[in-house]
């Protein structure tokens, strides 16, 4: 039995330790959780009672075109119709369908370190990944992006802020960028974080989308809506885009808790937003510290920071982060932001951490 060549250096994703320990039964009271960027809160009341109200219909499927989420999805992006909105299992699956349209073959250009899954679907869908090292400053290199594409680039992955760095492009920017690309390029803005960029101009970065017949953005309910565990997913483009999409996708990929939940999210987003405001405040407060314990970071406009201090070391103290290895920064650990008493105990093992050098020196 002969498999795709391609697949063989594929490895199954191997999981922070938070969800190992999760699936093992072992005992995880007591760590702060800081891997994978969640939000530390459940969904909202809203979601929740969304969601009971539809569990005695579980036994039937639900609606295929999911057209209440697209229609509140709609309604929160000014000029949005729910015709430019794409749905998915997650933003994983409306990435996987956005370049499911492009033609076979060819190259997929994309900044990094960025999000792992980029290459694992490069990989899936026969595509050769063409990353782009990041700048020294760790920022979107958009200039070395555009000199990368070639006739064979079929499309450009920017992960906007980026995951794992948690820089930006401003959308002027991004703007720039997508007015440069050759037409038959998509520009696919993976914008898994958008509700914790702190510039103001950055709000309105849907519309970038709808000007332009060759730009989709990609979003989720993961992070800021806190319903990670359901997997819904969005983007906005041009109709034409958002019609084809529909054509690749599993016909009921969103199921019916992912739906409700997601559209009743959706419709309380001024609660979204206020909790995505906590989390940029005390992403302020961690970066302050980070500072004051002279730690190399890099300044984030995600939930969550990158500083040089080892994942161990963090564990010793009963939290838990993403290691620096499994995402390009040897030595440095990826730490999300939580509630405020997980954000304090970080404070204090970098505080701690750095007082033990002082008196060693
Ligand atoms: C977390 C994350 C997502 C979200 O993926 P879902 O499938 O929606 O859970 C997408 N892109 C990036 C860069 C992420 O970090």
């Amino acid at each position: 039995m002969e498999f795709r060549k391609e697949l063989d250096p594929l490895r199954p994703y191997v999981p922070p330790k938070s969800w190992r320990m999760a699936a093992e039964g072992t005992d995880d009271k007591g760590y702060a959780k800081l891997t994978s960027n969640e939000l530390a809160f459940g969904p909202l009341p809203e979601a929740e009672a969304a969601l009971s109200e539809v569990m005695p219909r579980a036994n039937r499927y639900p609606d295929s075109h999911v057209s209440r989420l697209r229609r509140a999805i709609a309604d929160a992006n000014l000029g949005t119709e729910p015709g430019n909105v794409l749905v998915g299992n997650g933003s994983s699956e409306v990435l996987m369908n956005a370049l499911q349209l492009l033609p076979g073959g060819g190259e997929i250009v994309f900044p990094w370190p960025s999000f792992s899954l980029y290459p694992m679907l490069c990989a899936v869908l026969g595509m050769t990944a063409r990353p782009v090292p990041l700048t020294k400053q760790q920022e979107t290199p958009s200039g070395a992006l555009l000199s990368a594409v070639t006739s064979e680039t079929r499309a450009v992955i920017l992960c906007n802020p980026n995951n794992p760095s948690g820089t930006y492009l401003p959308l002027s920017e991004t703007r720039g960028l997508a007015a440069e690309l050759p037409e038959d390029v998509l520009l696919i803005v993976d914008e898994a974080y958008v509700e914790f960029v702190e510039d103001p101009s950055y709000e309105n970065s849907h519309t970038l989308a709808l000007e332009r017949d060759n730009v989709v953005v990609a979003r989720t309910f993961s992070k800021a809506h806190g319903l990670a565990g359901f997997r819904a997913g969005y983007g906005i483009a041009a109709e034409r885009i958002a019609d084809y999409a529909e054509r690749v996708r599993f016909p009921v990929s969103v199921n019916l808790a992912a739906q409700v939940a997601a559209t009743a999210s959706m419709l309380a987003r001024d609660k979204v937003r206020a909790r995505a405001e906590f989390v940029i405040r005390e992403r302020g407060r961690l970066q302050e510290a980070f500072r004051s314990a002279s730690l190399d970071f890099i300044p984030s406009q995600g939930n969550f920071v990158m500083v040089r201090f080892g994942a161990d070391a963090f564990e010793r103290d009963g939290i838990l982060v993403r290691e620096g290895e499994a995402l390009g920064y040897p030595g440095w650990s990826r730490v999300t932001i939580g509630d405020s008493g997980e954000n304090d105990r970080v404070i204090q093992t970098v505080r701690s951490s750095n007082m033990t050098m002082d008196k060693g020196a």
